[in-house]
């Protein structure tokens, strides 16, 4: 399939041996010139990007006090090293989170500290040298942002946060990731990643209808810009056509009839992805996030509810309001924003669907916890809800289920490999080896519980999972949404 070779399943994790620089050739495409510089940075190297670049990382230890104190704390005790699945999967020492995290801090440490000024080779200090801006570039688009690492580390050190830095320093001088960049550049133009102009989404949302009207002979509503609609559903855009997701869409649509609630999609907000966060901009994260504002003010609904994604979950649920709010516009009663998953359990919890378990008995599922989703965000009331309700209601929603092995669920949970904007054919080799360890854990259910599909709640995990599966031997519709295991279940016209 592609020019490189899948790592080998063991039957039980093993730590691999270093081979140095052996994924030194990963590099995403770059961005052009255009795609740069309407997100605001050079569109390519500037002069003086030494400078540049250093006075950048000075303002973000003023700016970020997390990502001084990160440079500032490591010990090298060595806790991390072998938490990152893309260490597990290439066996490149640089991706190791204590050594990625030095190819900045050696200099940091050469500009912004005593030592490292005046005594470099004692504290490992250097200065930035297109060789290094090179390593930064390789392997700071190795790193998922996925903070396994952070878990393990007595200082709580996040490797995510370094990595973000780093990819908006090089914005600064002028060396974007094309996949992200030209994204972002979709989202301002269209309204979602795909660039899904409106007529395109209507006439998409008008064929599901016909289509769930077909299977059953119930009409469900998709509705697009309905003014005055209680809820503003927020989803990724994969979940309007791209498989399994929109399947998990026709689920929402099933669960938000079936409880009578009104609600609505945008095609001004027609996208929850927000990889503004991914390449560390806070003002392009900002302006993403500002078109759901507009969107519920626009349409005057009482709730905010976002789809399945992971990455968009963690930055509705951490900074949605600091971004974009307040929302004191929305009713007060519910969260601002609220995940699909909260809606539906609460709905489960109070006996409002009906769900019919053997529907969905040709499966036997696990479930695979998002990395932002786990790590970095919660759902409902009680501490762990991330955990918990994703897993109450695939039980509610089907017979056989079962826990991937206890290092590699809840927040020991692996990245699929593909997230923090790495979901992009260029980095086809670095995300088969990065979801090694995921697929390990996976073929220990396929084995003792004959486990035969996925349950997942991001976007990026089920692309990822649906293309990187058939390397290690599974199929790619072996990965499902959770919606998908509901909108089976859900036995329509039950509740009045
Ligand atoms: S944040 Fe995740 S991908 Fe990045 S170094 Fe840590 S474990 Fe690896
Ligand atoms: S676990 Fe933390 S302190 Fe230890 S080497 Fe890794 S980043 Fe440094």
């Amino acid at each position: 399939m592609a020019d490189f070779d899948t790592p080998e399943l063991k039957e039980f994790p093993v730590i691999p041996l270093i081979h140095e620089g052996v994924m030194a050739h990963s590099k995403p495409f770059v961005a052009k010139e255009e795609f740069q510089e309407q997100l605001g940075f050079p569109g390519e190297l500037v002069d003086n990007w030494e400078q540049v670049a250093i006075d950048k990382m000075g303002e973000l230890t003023e700016k970020y006090r997390g990502f001084k104190v990160f440079l500032d704390s490591c010990v090298k005790c060595g806790a991390c090293t072998d938490k990152c699945h893309y260490y597990l999967g290439t066996t490149d020492p640089k991706n190791m989170p204590v050594a990625r995290q030095d190819l900045l801090r050696k200099v940091y440490r050469r500009n912004f500290t005593f030592a490292g000024k005046y005594f470099p080779k004692l504290v490992g200090a250097v200065d930035l040298t297109k060789e290094v801006l090179d390593d930064w570039y390789s392997y700071f688009h190795q790193c998922s942002q996925c903070r396994r690492c952070s878990v393990y580390c007595p200082y709580g050190i996040d490797t995510a946060e370094i990595s973000m830095a780093a990819r908006e320093i090089m914005d600064s001088v002028g060396v974007g990731q094309k996949y992200c960049n030209e994204i972002i550049g979709k989202v301002y133009k269209i309204g979602n990643n795909l660039g899904l102009p409106q007529p395109a989404l209507a006439d998409t949302l008008e064929g599901l209808e016909e289509d769930i009207e077909d299977e059953t002979d119930v009409k469900v509503r998709l509705p697009l810009d309905e003014k005055g609609a209680d809820v503003l559903v927020v989803t990724p855009s994969a979940d309007f056509f791209a498989e399994p997701h929109v399947d998990g869409l026709i689920g929402y649509a099933k669960v938000f009839h079936e409880a009578g609630i009104s609600w609505t999609l945008s095609s001004h907000a027609s996208e929850a992805a927000n990889f503004g966060m991914f390449i560390g901009s806070y003002e392009n994260m900002r302006k993403v996030s500002l078109r759901i504002r507009e969107a519920a003010l626009d349409l005057g609904v009482k709730r905010i509810i976002m789809g399945e994604c992971g990455h968009a979950w963690r930055v509705a649920y951490s900074f949605l309001n600091t971004l974009a709010g307040p929302f004191d516009f929305l009713d007060p009663n519910y969260p601002v924003p609220q995940h699909i998953l909260e809606f539906t359990h609460d709905l489960i919890q109070r006996g409002a669907l009906t769900l019919d378990k053997s529907a969905n008995d040709d499966m036997r599922l696990t479930y695979h916890d998002s990395c932002n989703v786990a790590r970095a965000s919660r759902m409902g009331s009680k501490p762990g809800g991330q955990f918990t309700i994703p897993r109450d209601v695939i039980r509610a929603s089907c017979n056989h289920f079962f826990d991937m092995p206890q290092d590699t669920i809840h927040d020991a949970t692996y990245c699929c490999g593909g997230g923090g904007g790495l979901l992009t054919d260029d980095l086809m080799e670095l995300r088969v080896k990065g979801a090694l360890p995921r697929m390990e854990a996976l073929k220990h259910v396929v084995e003792e519980h004959g486990v035969t599909h996925m349950a997942a709640i991001c976007a990026i995990c089920k692309s990822q999972f649906a293309k990187v599966m058939p390397y290690y031997g599974f199929t790619m519709d072996s990965i499902v949404s959770i919606h998908q295991l509901v909108s089976n279940a859900i036995v329509l016209g039950n509740k009045q």
